[in-house]
């Protein structure tokens, strides 16, 4: 091999960075290969533990981990993907700071940006509700939990008290579900410890889900002891039932009824990015990338795509993999032993198959449901278990140490809450740092 060969890695989340880390250790020292990642942000974020962040429980630094930290031989471009072109084999990004557009070529490339929230056109639903995909959303959520706190603790009026004290989550998913055991916590904690003459009584919290039963992947079974759960720790749980509009103070639901509530919370439905959807190659209906068994994109060889970003087909059931953070991992390990192959000029690449071990689910503090190894665990137990095998899943043992110690803290002392509040930022028009790509004018205008 003498030519130098470019890998370019879009998206830092469970795919991005786990390609990353198997890569640089494959091709370690080898000055033939030129490893990149680029991502909008500078971190990994850590999922599983977000709805923590919404409640307090943990800080937000707690399940972030920096991207160049990660970088060990490997260039991180913090910046956002606004083109790419198969043909020329050029990516264009949009630098974070200051909006410069750049272009960055590779001989192979990793697509794996992972996925936005679906309102399924609803705007008012998209207006009106907070979602649970980024830190910034978890810690928006955290901040309106604690100002319907203040707000309601200095109404007589009980009708807008218990307005103010109504939360809805739609969504009987995992990020759902979880978000709802979580707030349903922190709301119901503080109004005993710190805000009495709000009343518990005048707290509702409603989790609507389209489903039978909440947490379908679970089975029914399981699905339906966890909406138990829920129910005696006081959360009402609406099956069969959809959200089809909302206000600043309601939403409304698919049987007419209309649930007064000053937050929504949307966590029922996922989309791909028109980046993605509006990439020259063939994809499914969801606008997914439809890649073959060695997770390449169809007629196109040196590309690969994974995660939530990419539809990939069990062989053994014919169904679509689920989007989890799970199988992004287990896809990493195929793209890079794959890469590793075309690299090398190996003809044998490795097919993509993953059976799950299981799945879990916390409910809030000490409660959580689980099928492992196809046997239901629930309780404390399941709650045990999840929380040492996502500790132990989380990058970096200086994370694990302060995820850790957020734990033990929540253990021993009452939960923080404290009201920031918005955060001012500066967008910079003037600065021009010299970058080490070019500029994309300029890269056409050479061509
Ligand atoms: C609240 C919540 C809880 C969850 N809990 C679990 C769980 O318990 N277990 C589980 O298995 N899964 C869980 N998931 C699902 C899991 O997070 C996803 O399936 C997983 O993150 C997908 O990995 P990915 O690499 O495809 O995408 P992501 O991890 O989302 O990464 C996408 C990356 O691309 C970057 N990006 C996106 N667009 C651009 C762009 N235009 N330019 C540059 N960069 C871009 C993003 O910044 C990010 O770094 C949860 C998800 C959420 C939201």
């Amino acid at each position: 091999m003498s030519q130098i060969k470019k890998i370019l890695i879009l998206g830092g989340g469970f795919g991005g960075i786990n390609v990353l880390e198997l890569i640089q250790n494959k091709f370690k020292n080898n000055p033939n290969v030129q490893i990149s990642l680029v991502s909008q942000d500078n971190y990994f974020l850590y999922t599983p533990m977000l709805p923590q962040v919404s409640s307090g429980l943990i800080h937000p630094n707690d399940i972030t981990i920096p991207i160049r930290k990660l970088c060990k031989q490997a260039k991180f471009y913090h910046a956002a993907v606004s083109y790419v072109d198969m043909k020329q084999k050029l990516v264009t990004v949009t630098r974070e700071f200051d909006g410069k557009v750049n272009a960055l070529e590779y001989d192979y490339l990793v697509i794996t940006l992972g996925s936005n929230t679906n309102f399924f056109d609803n705007e008012n639903i998209e207006k009106y509700a907070f979602t649970i995909k980024t830190v910034e959303d978890a810690l928006s959520i955290n901040f309106n939990l604690i100002n319907m706190l203040e707000n309601a603790a200095q109404t007589s009026d009980v009708d807008f008290k218990k307005e103010l004290m109504s939360f809805t989550v739609v969504g009987g998913g995992f990020a759902g579900v979880e978000t709802m055991g979580e707030i349903n916590q922190l709301v119901r904690d503080s109004v005993k410890n710190f805000y009495p003459n709000i009343g518990e009584e005048n707290i509702s919290m409603n989790l609507i889900a389209s489903k039978e039963f909440i947490l379908p992947e679970l089975g029914p079974k399981l699905g339906k002891m966890a909406g138990e759960y829920l129910k005696n720790a006081g959360v009402n749980v609406l099956t069969n039932t959809k959200a089809i509009d909302a206000g600043e103070d309601f939403v409304k639901l698919d049987n007419g009824k209309i649930i007064p509530c000053m937050t929504l919370i949307w966590a029922a439905g996922i989309d791909v990015d028109p980046i993605v959807s509006e990439l020259n190659c063939i994809h499914k209906k969801s606008g997914k990338l439809k890649v073959d068994k060695y997770l390449k994109v169809f007629e196109h060889d040196d590309v690969f795509a994974l995660g939530d970003c990419a539809l990939i087909t069990n062989p053994l059931t014919g169904q679509a993999y689920p989007t989890t953070a799970q199988n992004s991992i287990h896809q990493s390990a195929t793209v890079a032993n794959n890469l590793f192959s075309v690299i090398m000029g190996k003809s044998k690449l490795k097919e993509y198959s993953f059976k799950s071990k299981g799945m879990m689910t916390t409910l809030g503090r000490k409660v959580a449901i689980a099928v492992l190894f196809g046997y239901p665990i629930t309780g404390l137990l399941a709650w045990l278990i999840w929380r040492t095998y996502y500790l132990f899943r989380l990058p970096t043992i200086e994370k694990k140490y302060q995820v850790a110690t957020s734990w033990t803290a929540d253990l021993l002392f009452k939960r923080d809450l404290t009201f920031i509040g918005l955060i001012k930022s500066k967008y910079l028009t003037k600065v021009d740092i010299k970058s080490n790509t070019t500029s994309i004018k300029d890269f056409f205008k050479d061509k």
